[in-house]
């Protein structure tokens, strides 16, 4: 029997495609057993028997052989198949299949390359391959070693279908080879790639189950067991589902150890064709807000496992989404790794996202207590997407955004606060701080609050620099209560405070010298009802902002430009002027202390506590 030769550019090709394709040596099974699939497709389109029983895969290892077997009641390969579709390398007779029976997309038949056969070689010195094509009463024997090429003969098989025998390597010192005989090992890899296969996946399983008649006795019990779950749920019908269906795969998948807040089931049946399942998890991963955290959905192809975590599928502002997306259309490359071009990916990729979105607002607006569990664990996500990429996705996501209200004392969202201003207040105000108890008491909020105007309590590092992003809602700009003009009609252009800032002149100015470069200016203030003094600010930078970039580790010393203003309705102010006529010592003191208390309320630190110690010390005694 003459040794055929593999043609010459087959067989550079088969010592490439051995050692360079495919990044783990796994997958040699996922193509396989795809393979298998692939013939059982075939048979059935042909022969047309529904005799479901009939159509299986079965692997098993034998490690005395050192073999592994994996056999199918698929189409089978005649003599001359064999010759082209293995002996040729990137002849796929799986495609021509597709285009002589004019078999539409939609069709599952996975191969295309004709090039996963020969995955085997990462695994196997012998690759055979015994053959029984349908109508055929001749079997064949193909067994190759690799590069140097095949043969072909006549062989004893009873049955329609294939059996491929690997003959697993020796382990050498660098790569171990004995664990594609382990029954674990395979059954694992078999689950993870080749889970939704259509067609029922065996192997014999043995486990340990007490004797019978004896408690502490054990025996090895071998069975024959289907490993895979072999229907999709994603390709389920939605009706067919139940939310425990949904949370039970959530938990299969180790998506998450939580109940996932909401499932999206998604079919697309248009210019790409594609299902997924997407969670919404209740909380957040411990590593989610670390740099730890890979987001990404699980890829398939034909029900195939491609990658783990395709990043490509969703935005950073989305990350917290769990779940996988199946698509027949995408341009996969040889090694069904990588994605050829991601045309396909990226219109998958925006749908989803739109997807997510109008999910989140349709639980915003019918399950507000589960959308705000929601938000306590990833809002800080979404209003992160809202600032970076330049406000680039700030319209997508501003209306999934919430904030604290100082009138509903809860959770509110910008539209809700949008729609109940009064007609003459002109801004969104908000407050910044550590807690709401905090904001709530300062000073700053005073007018606003008298005035009887809403105010959203900022407590996050990120709200401020979100919501300046955003700048405007509805055409309505956000202002600090603390910034230098509040925008409230009546109380800012009264000429009245710019009479007592002239009166007051020389005072103020000679409390801007005491303070030198700590403060800009010194001013009367039109916000403080019960309060003395306040903090204020002029320009872009807020005094939270400085704080947070202050923080930060390339900090840039960015500073607001602070005003300190002072209640004229205030006892305090009449310390202040007395001490102006009579003491000047006295007022140095007072405009220390009332600059240091500003800047507690503020929650910044005071330049040097032993002397703001020391000055409280002087007024005591
Ligand atoms: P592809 O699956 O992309 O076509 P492969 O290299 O995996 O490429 O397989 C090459 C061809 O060999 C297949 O197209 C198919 O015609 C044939 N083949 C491989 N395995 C089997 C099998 N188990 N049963 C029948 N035909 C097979
Ligand atoms: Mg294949």
């Amino acid at each position: 029997m003459a040794k055929k030769q593999f043609k010459a550019e087959s067989k550079r090709l088969l010592e490439m495609m051995i050692n360079s394709i495919y990044s783990q040596r796994e997958v040699f099974l996922r193509e396989l057993i795809s393979n298998s699939s692939d013939a059982i497709d075939k048979i059935y389109y042909k022969a047309l028997t529904d005799d479901a029983l009939r159509y299986y895969i079965k692997v098993s290892a034998d490690k005395e052989d050192r073999t592994l077997k994996i056999t199918d009641t698929g189409i089978g390969m005649a003599k001359d198949e064999m010759e082209s579709n293995l002996g040729i390398i990137a002849k796929s007779g799986s495609l021509s299949f597709k285009n002589e029976n004019e078999l539409k997309d939609g069709h599952d038949i996975i191969g295309q390359f004709g090039v996963g056969f020969y995955a085997a070689f990462m695994v196997a010195d012998v690759v055979t391959v015994i053959s029984k094509a349908l109508g055929n009463d001749e079997a064949y024997k193909w067994e190759s070693k690799g590069t140097d090429g095949y043969t072909i003969e006549p062989f004893e098989k009873d049955s329609v279908g294939t059996d491929i025998i690997l003959t697993i390597k020796e382990n050498t010192e660098d790569e171990t080879y004995d664990e594609y005989l382990e029954e674990h090992r395979i059954k694992a890899i078999i689950k993870k790639y080749s889970d939704f296969i259509r067609y029922p996946i065996k192997m014999d399983i043995t486990e340990q189950r007490p004797k019978e008649g004896s408690e502490n006795e054990y025996e090895d019990v071998t069975e024959e067991k289907v490993i895979n779950s072999m229907v999709p749920i994603w390709r389920k019908n939605r009706n067919e589902l139940t939310s425990e269906d949904y949370e039970k795969f959530y938990t299969d998948k180790h998506y998450g150890f939580d109940k996932p807040l909401k499932h999206i089931h998604i079919n697309v049946d248009g210019a790409v064709r594609y299902n997924a399942i997407l969670y919404i998890p209740e909380n957040i991963p411990f590593d989610y807000y670390s740099k730890e955290y890979e987001k990404g959905l699980e890829l398939y192809s034909n029900g195939v496992l491609i990658m783990n975590k395709c990043s490509e599928l969703l935005p950073d502002y989305f990350s917290f989404v769990k779940g996988l997306v199946d698509s027949e259309d995408l341009s996969l490359n040889i090694s069904r790794e990588m994605l050829q071009h991601d045309r396909q990916l990226k219109l998958i990729a925006k749908n989803i996202s739109k997807k997510i979105k109008s999910q989140l607002q349709s639980l915003l607006k019918e399950e507000r207590e589960q959308y705000e569990k929601f938000y306590q664990s990833f809002g800080r996500q979404l209003k992160y997407g809202v600032y970076s990429d330049f406000g680039s996705n700030k319209e997508l996501l501003q209306d999934l955004l919430l904030f604290y209200s100082s009138k509903e004392k809860k959770l509110v969202t910008l539209d809700e606060y949008v729609s109940r201003m009064p007609e003459d207040q002109n801004y969104i105000y908000y407050a910044t701080g550590e807690s709401y108890d905090r904001i709530e008491k300062l000073p700053q909020t005073e007018l606003v609050a008298d005035k009887g105007y809403e105010i959203l309590y900022f407590t996050e590092d990120i709200d401020e620099f979100a919501i300046k992003m955003i700048r405007a809602y509805e055409e309505k700009e956000f202002k600090s209560v603390s910034s230098g003009d509040l925008g409230i009609e009546g109380e800012d252009n009264d000429t009245n405070s710019e009479s007592e800032d002239n009166e007051n002149k020389e005072l103020f100015d000679l409390m801007k010298n005491i303070l030198s470069d700590k403060v800009k200016d010194v001013r009367v203030s039109k916000r403080l009802k019960s309060h003395p003094v306040c903090l204020s600010t002029d320009g872009e930078v807020t005094i939270e902002m400085e704080k947070i970039l202050s923080a930060m580790p390339d900090n840039q010393n960015v500073k607001a430009d602070k005003i300190l203003e002072i209640n004229l309705n205030h006892e305090v102010f009449q310390s202040l002027k007395e001490a102006f006529e009579n003491d000047k010592e006295k007022l140095n003191l007072y405009t220390n202390l009332l600059y240091n208390q500003a800047l507690l309320i503020e929650g910044l630190p005071i330049h040097d506590p032993v002397e703001f110690t020391n000055d409280m010390c002087k007024i005591m005694v």
